[in-house]
Order: C-alpha cells, then structure tokens, then sequence
C-alpha cells in the first residue's frame, strides 16, 4: 500500500513542503560568457492561474500550499547549494510575479534568502502582465537578474489561435522593457512547433520570432514541444494529428538563430528528447543529437552541431523530404501522415 493511501492528510502535508523538483547542473552564463554551476528548484504552488494553453500540464503539480511551505521547500532545496557562486533558477510552474502564487511577503523572504547565498544570478519564471518595477526591485539582491518569459513565438496569430497563450506581443515588449529599465535580463522562451503548424512552418516560426525578440533578450531558449498530459495537444497526438518536432529541426533552428546573430545566447533543453512524447528522430541517432545540443546550450559554439558525421543519420533524408513538400501541403494532413508512417516504422525498428 502506498503510504499516501494509508495516511492521506500526512502525505499532502509532507508533499506541501518538498518542492516538485530540484537539481544541480551547468549552465551558459552569459555575462561572463561561460558555463557555471545552476541549482534548478521547481515549487509546489497553488499553479498557474491561466491553464488554457493548449500544450501545457504543468498546474497539475499544482497543491493547496501555504505561503509557510513554500519558504520550507526553498530552505530544504538550497541545502543542496554548490560552494562556489552559482546560477539559482526558481521556477513555480507558473508565474513567480503572480501574488496568487507568490505572495509580497513572501516574495521579499525569498530574496532575504537568496541574498545570503553565493548566489551570482536569479533567473525567475513569469506571465508579461504581472511584471512591474516594484516587484522587480524586491529581487534585486544578487548582481544579475533575470525574468524568463514564456513568449512561445512573435506571431499573434499562432500564439492566440494555437497556442491559446491570452497575451500579445506587444505585452511582452512592454513587460520587457520594465524589465531592461530596471538594469534586469530578459530570458524569452520560444515554442517550437506548437499544435497545427508543419515542422518546416515551425522551424520558419522560431527564428523570425528570434530576430523579433533578440533585442529584448540576453537569452533564447527553444523549447522543443513534447507531449504533457491531459492537455489539448494529447488529444491531438493520441489522434495522431501532432507529432513533436524532430530533433533535426532542433539543430536547424539553433544553427540559423546563432548564425544570424552571434551575440545572442540561444540554447535548447531538450526536455523528454528521444522519447515518443519528446522532440525525436529515429530512435538511433537521438542520444548523440540531444548530447550535442547540450553541449551547444554551455559553449555556444556552433562547430558542436556542424560536426558532419556525428550529426548525421538516415533518418536525417526523411526530414529533409518532408521540409522538402511542405509547400506542396500546406501544412496538411498528409504531412502528418508521412511523419506517422516514418513513426510507426521507427517505433516498430526500436523495439
Ligand atoms: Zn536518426
């Protein structure tokens, strides 16, 4: 018997008090233009309040938690702080400026704690609308801080229509300005391949988006769509009428933005790569292609992904055809039907 069956309302409690994650690694610091030690924490919060985009699960780790727990569960995750200074990311699976979430008061102890540690940089999460210069100040305790932004993709009508996101692009410029004024960065996130748009229209996508947010932005992140459950785009994949981007598409994408711009940061987690509900190619060459996007991600040295025979594969002619038709299909059915047949023969070659 699970022990949460046996003692429900000490499970809930104890749940409250653990964040839903926390890790160390590396990351670009683009200040000094290297990799240093992170401390990711993601916080049990009461969720983000929004909960209408279409390829989004995350308030599902939501839980009725007290303002108290979430202070306990930073305390127990900054045990595991690095010695040396380091990248501390705070993220709520929402947004760390909604007082729904994070209260004022709160707010303010966090940045008393945060200050204590040898703490170089604070990257936090957040919708555009809850941006302010006043919330900002409260969290300007370490030497560099960064709001993240989930932007998805400069493009009204994918964001509003497919992605159902509910702010514009205009909002974001405004809340990203507030946030330049401030003498704080901006990190954009940007979606590739949202549900209803062809890979080929979705590789197009982030990098006009990219030219569009560059300026704003001390860093691009693409984050590679993957399935979550009980969301729209579930519904969509179970249907087959979705399958995530290639891993190729990924490589493509980051190579374009960085050969546009060299100043920009852009970088890629590729979150659930390899799996059938990740970014994927064919199941062989998806270890070495996430590897090097990792390796890209802390070094922003483009000779990582241009390398001909480690980033190559069979599979990597089937992609190049279906970009190749895209404008023959506009997008269509038909598209989804080559990539499920090549999914299918793929999955059945793995197992
Ligand atoms: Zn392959």
């Amino acid at each position: 018997m699970h022990p949460s069956a046996k003692h429900p309302e000490k499970y809930r409690k104890n749940k409250n008090k653990t964040p839903v994650a926390s890790w160390l690694d590396y990351d670009f610091f683009t200040e000094e233009r290297k990799a240093i030690k992170s401390l990711t924490v993601i916080l049990r919060t009461v969720g983000c309040q929004w909960r209408k985009c279409t390829m989004c699960g995350y308030w599902h780790e939501s839980a009725d938690v007290t303002q108290a727990d979430i202070l306990t569960q930073l305390e127990h995750s900054l045990r595991n702080s690095p010695d040396e200074r380091f990248i501390l990311k705070i993220f709520t699976s929402g947004s760390f400026l909604d007082e729904r979430e994070i209260s004022s008061e709160t707010r303010k102890e966090i940045a008393a704690m945060v200050k204590k540690g040898k703490i170089k940089k604070l990257i936090v999460e957040t919708r555009p609308e809850f941006i302010n210069a006043k919330k900002i100040e409260d969290l300007k305790v370490v030497e560099h801080l960064e709001l993240a932004i989930g932007l998805e993709t400069a493009n009204d009508f994918i964001r509003s229509k497919y992605i159902n996101k509910g702010f514009s692009f205009g909002d974001y410029k405004t809340a990203a300005k507030i946030v330049n004024e401030c003498e704080a960065t901006v990190k954009t996130y940007l979606l590739l391949k949202p549900p209803f748009i062809s890979e080929k229209k979705a590789i197009e996508d982030v990098i006009k988006s990219a030219a569009l947010v560059s300026s704003y932005s001390s860093i691009i992140s693409l984050n590679l769509c993957n399935v979550q459950k009980y969301t729209t785009l579930e519904n969509l994949w179970r249907k087959k009428y979705y399958r995530p981007p290639w891993l190729w598409s990924a490589v493509e994408a980051l190579k374009e933005i960085k050969k546009r711009d060299e100043n920009v940061a852009v970088m890629s987690d590729p979150v659930g790569a390899g799996h059938i509900r990740g970014p994927h190619n064919c199941g062989k060459c998806d270890p070495e292609i996430t590897e090097a996007i990792k390796k890209f991600n802390i070094t922003q040295n483009l000779s990582v992904l241009e390398r001909r025979e480690e980033m190559d594969c069979e599979c990597k002619e089937v992609w190049h055809v279906l970009l190749k038709f895209d404008d023959f299909l506009f997008g269509s059915n038909l598209a989804n039907q080559i990539h499920n047949s090549y999914n299918d023969y793929s999955a059945n070659s793995r197992r």
